[in-house]
């Protein structure tokens, strides 16, 4: 095991119980704690003379200590006092309360102050400043520089980590796996350089240089990866698709709208792909309500009428059942054999050409003769290692995946650099957007109202309920205790229905409110993905402050889906959340993720975070250059990865995580 992967406690000077505190900053290993990038650094360069300091501002000073000691009031709160001269004058210094400082601070030291100055009795004076003890011969690491400020946990200071880091970065060296061909090449700073520059800077510029040279690293692994793979990809044969634009156009023709501009183009990328001898391995993305179905339901059409086999995989059976009734209305006319594959599956019809199912569809190859097409929707729910073993089952089909999560256009050559992407930006024409609120609790009373009237003209509604609660008892009978009163209380005279993880009947109570037998829907966040009834035009979220923003969004992606209006009603007490604000005021799904990911981070988003692997912190995913930079190289390293077996055991490392982003 290299020094690096040691437990942090390993690590000069620090022991189990400073290991304890890290470990808050997600600090585990030694090389967790050396890439704990700075937040922000200060320009401590400007050290005055102390004639020359100005009043009321900060100020740091260079001086020797004259004389230092603790006094105790009357009250027994302590005080120290302490003097400093440099060549130019005298300055006081006081701190309040922190008893410890003159064991810090000897008489004779060479000192750092660093604080707000004020003018009294004559007298310049330091109150409680900052200091750092100078050692003879070594440069200070706190002031006199650019200073690196960290995130802090309570026992963990900023100063605390810039000295610890120092001493590491000075003591080891660290192993560069990024050849010097390459580093010369794209210009890049060698990785002890970089760590250095990264953490103590003497330029502002060199912060950048770090971090690109750090962000480069980060991708370039997962590149590499991407890059070896769509080559195998190309290497493999598939099954030519030919297009039968006649009848297709018949199919579409009958169709009760008409395709939107961004639909035809997808289908049309998605044609090119498959008629061609190699697998298609393409995303469509969209946001919730774009259409992908239809689109989904084209490439199937092409499919069957070449005699192949498609299977559509779903994240839940639920989507399953939805998706299963959506293909048999729309293909029943051609009599084609559709099969529904979900746990409870028992009979298989081995004639079946479109195959919709859970990743219960896995576990039941001997239904796929000739599989041409494998479509995964909602693909983000998946594991990639779910979407390979669907894939391993033919001869290499064609590939779509599907997604509503609205990925920024440079993040997504980040993250799925191995796919080529179809994009949806634009909804149905027929579709007004839908309208939020927050109603805050003196009218809750109000919305009920709200409520019956809409269902009184034959609409319908959700109400959600947050999966975990505050209440001592579990979020499930919460629920059940609010739909034990909407139902009796407040909508008696209405059919409640209530649907949640636990409940057995979940596919019927969903086809008994798509066929209009339920008025109003209790429901958790299980009817999230892609759930699809046009006239629930009623969304109340309870407590929306315990979701995430693209929860929340695919949450109302469920209402706002015909050519009525529909009302998303958030109720909360918290009704100036800065969050829930912004969604108010937001329909498209990209804002909303561009918003999330401003204030989280790619690796929160992405749900990589909680490893606690610094090299998965992705920061660089948010900068198009370097992924440029990442991608370009990629090739370069491949033809001459051998030669890079440190490199290569990286990629092979990153396959791994690479598993883990869904
Ligand atoms: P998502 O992209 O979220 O999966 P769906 O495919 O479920 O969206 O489509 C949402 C609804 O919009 C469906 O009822 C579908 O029939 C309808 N739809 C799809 N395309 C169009 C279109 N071009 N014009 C009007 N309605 C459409
Ligand atoms: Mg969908």
């Amino acid at each position: 095991m290299d020094f690096l992967s040691l437990p942090v406690q390993n690590a000069y000077y620090i022991g189990e119980k400073y290991a304890k505190l890290l470990s808050k900053l997600d600090i585990f290993t030694i090389k967790d704690l050396i890439y704990y990038y700075p937040v922000k650094y200060a320009d401590s360069r400007d050290i005055k003379r102390i004639l020359d300091v100005e009043i009321s501002n900060n100020n740091i000073i260079q001086g020797t200590v004259s004389s230092i000691k603790n006094i105790y009031t009357r009250s027994r709160k302590v005080i120290t006092k302490a003097n400093v001269y440099d060549e130019s004058g005298m300055a006081e210094i006081i701190w309040f309360g922190q008893e410890y400082i003159p064991s810090a601070i000897k008489e004779g030291n060479n000192v750092i102050f660093s604080g707000k100055v004020y003018l009294e009795r004559g007298k310049i004076v330091f109150k409680s400043p900052q200091f750092e003890v100078l050692k003879e011969n070594i440069d200070p690491i706190h002031f006199s520089r650019i200073t690196p400020i960290y995130s802090q946990t309570k026992g963990i200071s900023s100063k605390w980590l810039r000295a610890k880091i120092k001493n590491i970065l000075d003591k080891i060296v660290i192993e560069d796996y990024i050849p010097t061909e390459i580093r010369d090449k794209y210009n890049l700073l060698e990785i002890n350089e970089a760590l250095q520059k990264l953490h103590f800077p003497k330029e502002f510029s060199d912060i950048e240089s770090a971090k690109r040279r750090l962000g480069f690293e980060e991708i370039l692994y997962i590149q590499v990866l991407f890059h070896i793979r769509n080559e195998e990809r190309k290497k493999r044969s598939s099954y030519r698709i030919e297009v039968d634009k006649i009848r297709i156009n018949e199919f579409i023709k009958d169709l009760n709208f008409s395709l939107t501009k961004s639909q035809v183009r997808s289908i049309r990328e998605i044609y090119n792909d498959i008629k061609k001898g190699i697998p298609m391995n393409r995303l469509l993305e969209g946001d919730v309500g774009s259409g992908k179905t239809i689109v989904a339901a084209v490439a199937t059409y092409a499919t069957y009428l070449n005699h192949l086999q498609t299977a559509i995989m779903v994240p839940t059976s639920i989507l399953a059942n939805q998706h299963y009734n959506t293909l048999k209305k729309l293909f029943d006319k051609f009599r084609i054999p559709i099969q529904l594959i979900t746990a409870n599956t028992s009979k298989v019809n081995r004639n079946a050409q479109i195959i919709v199912g859970t990743h219960a569809l896995l576990y039941k190859n001997d239904i796929f003769n000739n599989l041409g097409l494998v479509i995964i929707d909602e693909q983000h729910r998946f594991g990639i290692k779910q979407r390979e073993d669907i894939v391993s089952k033919g001869i290499y089909p064609h590939i779509l995946s599907m997604t509503a999560t609205p990925i920024p256009r440079t993040l997504a050559l980040g993250i799925y650099g191995d796919l080529d992407i179809s994009t949806l930006d634009e909804m149905p024409k027929n579709r007004i957007s839908t309208k939020t609120y927050i109603v805050p609790n003196s009218k809750r009373n109000d919305a009920y109202e709200f409520i019956k009237t809409r269902v009184e003209k034959g609409e319908q509604a959700y109400i959600i309920y947050p999966v975990i609660k505050e209440s001592e008892n579990s979020e499930l009978k919460a629920a059940e205790k609010e739909y034990e009163l909407l139902k009796n209380e407040i909508f008696p005279s209405l059919r409640v229905e209530i649907i949640h993880g636990k409940v057995k009947n979940k596919d019927k109570i969903l086809e008994d409110f798509a066929n209009k037998k339920i008025d109003i829907l209790i429901s958790t966040s299980v009817i999230e993905v892609g759930i699809d009834v046009k006239d629930a035009t009623v969304m109340v979220i309870e407590n929306p402050e315990r979701f995430g923003l693209s929860q929340l969004h695919q949450l109302r992606g469920r209402i706002g889906r015909s050519d009525k209006q529909s009302y998303c009603l958030l109720f909360t007490p918290n009704t100036d959340n800065e969050r829930i604000t912004y969604f108010c005021k937001h329909n498209n799904g990209l804002e909303l993720a561009e918003y999330d990911l401003k204030m989280r981070g790619p690796g929160e988003i992405f749900g990589v975070n909680q490893s606690g692997r610094p090299d998965l912190k992705m920061a660089s995913l948010l900068d198009p250059e370097i992924i440029k930079l990442a991608r370009m190289a990629a090739p370069d390293i491949i033809e001459n990865l051998s030669k890079y077996p440190k490199l290569q055991e990286k990629v092979v490392e990153a396959q791994e995580k690479v598993l883990t982003i869904n």
